[in-house]
């Protein structure tokens, strides 16, 4: 099944060019209390709703999909994790190109980098355009196939990691290039775009088998297949889950392929992930202006400290 969030917090399953609305089976949700419990709770009660959603559709008001504003199918994740180089030749790019590596060094592998974590806050849906800050800096594009946890979990071994998954979606990791820590360059608000929608996990038995692909004003950028990732789903669910708790709705954004990119006002990207859809979203026309600095007198002060 496919679910979407659609025009402030309507839920929706997709067919074809259609969205039906099914926001009426979110009245079955228990009802918290402070403090409220960890993670999504619609994520969290997605297996026994199914069968509800299913019927709630046969008489559900359709969208098309084109008049309505998506939104990220997860609403309240605890946590954004990411894995950074985990594609060979993105890895191969990224030594050979000083822009995005900044001095890193990138001959070391994931084991040596661990993971990293994105803002919350930086959550977004398809229908949101991607506001980019810093003028003048390089900020790109990078899809990655997205994991959504359905079941709190924590030290899963490789081999069940796939039974704590609720689904999957396509994500853009939006990244500023530079010499500042990754929480901090790819979690301005917006930065985190999930969607269009999620695929239940029972329609993607492999997630090693995906074709990716993204596309900036109709030009070809990224194109790979799942099966070229080091770490793979299932062992970066194991890998994850051996330092965080993992709660439903929580998101491991996988890492993204070769062709990385930058992207500018204006511009339209189509990311394409196959079992689950395309998203096409857009880069807001404006740069957010950001607080003059003083590069000499900031320097001295940080100096002082
Ligand atoms: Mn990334």
């Amino acid at each position: 099944m496919k679910i979407c969030r659609f025009n402030h917090d309507r839920i929706g399953i997709v067919e074809g060019d259609f969205i039906l609305d099914v926001s009426s089976a979110l009245a079955e949700l228990p009802k918290a209390s402070w403090p409220f419990p960890a993670g999504d709770l619609l994520i969290s009660r997605l297996a026994d709703l199914l069968p509800l959603l299913a019927q709630k559709k046969e008489d559900a008001a359709a969208f098309p999909i084109s008049e309505v504003r998506l939104e990220s199918p997860v609403a309240n994740p605890t946590k954004l994790i990411n894995a950074p180089i985990n594609y060979r030749a993105h890895i191969e790019e990224t030594k050979a190109d000083q822009q995005i590596s900044h001095g890193r060094d990138m001959t070391k592998s994931i084991w040596h980098w661990g993971l990293f974590l994105k803002a919350n806050s930086a959550l977004s849906g398809a229908g949101n355009p991607i506001r980019l800050r810093y003028p003048g800096r390089r900020t790109d594009h990078e899809i990655e196939l997205a994991v959504i946890i359905g079941t709190e979990c924590e030290g899963v071994a490789r081999k069940d990691a796939l039974n704590y998954v609720a689904g999957y979606t396509i994500g853009l990791d939006i990244t500023i290039r530079g010499p500042e820590l990754q929480s901090f360059r790819k979690s301005a608000d917006g930065f985190a775009v999930l969607g269009p929608w999620m695929v239940t996990a029972d329609e993607i038995n492999d997630p090693g088998q995906l074709d990716l692909e993204l596309k900036v004003n109709g030009e070809l950028r990224q194109k790979a297949n799942t099966r070229s990732l080091v770490y793979d789903v299932p062992r970066l669910i194991e890998y994850a889950s051996s330092m965080y708790t993992l709660y439903p709705g929580d998101v491991i954004f996988t890492g993204t392929p070769e062709g990385v990119g930058p992207i500018t006002p204006g511009d339209h990207i189509e990311a394409q992930i196959s079992r689950i859809g395309t998203m096409k979203a857009s880069v807001h026309p404006e740069i957010l202006p950001l607080p003059q600095h003083d590069p000499v007198l900031d320097e001295a002060k940080a100096q002082k400290v």
